[in-house]
């Protein structure tokens, strides 16, 4: 299997560059952000709580995203080639959690795959992308500083969970999609 993680903070293109690797190598796109909005516009109680926290920028508890991270691997166990993790892990007990969960599928983490954006240019991005994206959490400022703020403090650490393990290549997230796109598939082609 290949399992990939897309590392960087909100807006550096990790969505739009998850589906072109889940294409490229035949994986399952994960978004926990996705889930979550999947969750909130069915109007579930997963759904319901995690718009709590979504509407401030702030991370879902851990074990409500883990839950939903494990179902959905046990949904697609054995149906793919491998997943692609986007917007997962944002913590170090999440870490931790994903690395138990693919060891009990008798697999694991091949490359984390980092995008590397500079803040100004991140709140550019997400303020352009909530024109269109409908997400209330891309049309105010001070969410979108917010979310910076607590990739920051809570998730760019997770980075070393993975640097001790070798597996961990970070990318110059600005430029063309498609050059980008080259350079993860070149990163992932290096791997696995
Ligand atoms: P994203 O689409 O990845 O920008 O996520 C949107 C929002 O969903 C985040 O600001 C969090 O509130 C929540 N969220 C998504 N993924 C996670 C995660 N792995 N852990 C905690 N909260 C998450």
């Amino acid at each position: 299997m290949i399992n990939l993680i897309l590392f960087g903070p909100p807006g550096s293109g990790k969505g739009t560059q998850a589906v072109k690797l889940a294409e490229e190598f035949n994986l399952l796109h994960i978004s926990t952000g996705d889930l979550f909005r999947s969750e909130l516009k069915n109007e579930t109680p997963l759904g319901l709580e995690a718009k709590k926290y979504m509407d401030k920028g702030e991370l879902v508890p851990d074990e409500v995203t883990i839950g939903m991270l494990s179902n959905k691997l046990d949904e697609f166990a054995g149906k793919v080639d491998g997943f692609i993790f986007d917007g997962f892990p944002r913590t170090q007990p999440q870490a931790e959690a994903l690395d138990k969960l693919l060891d009990l599928k008798n697999t694991g983490i091949t490359v984390v795959l980092a995008l590397e954006v500079p803040e100004d240019e991140i709140v550019s991005r997400i303020k352009e992308r909530g024109k269109s994206s409908g997400r209330a959490d891309d049309l105010d400022d001070s969410i979108i500083r917010n979310r910076f703020k607590v990739y920051l403090k809570e998730t760019a650490q997770v980075a070393d969970h993975y640097k001790k393990s070798d597996k961990f290549v970070a990318l110059d997230g600005v430029g063309s999609i498609e050059a980008i796109a080259e350079a993860l598939k070149n990163a992932v082609n290096e791997y696995k």
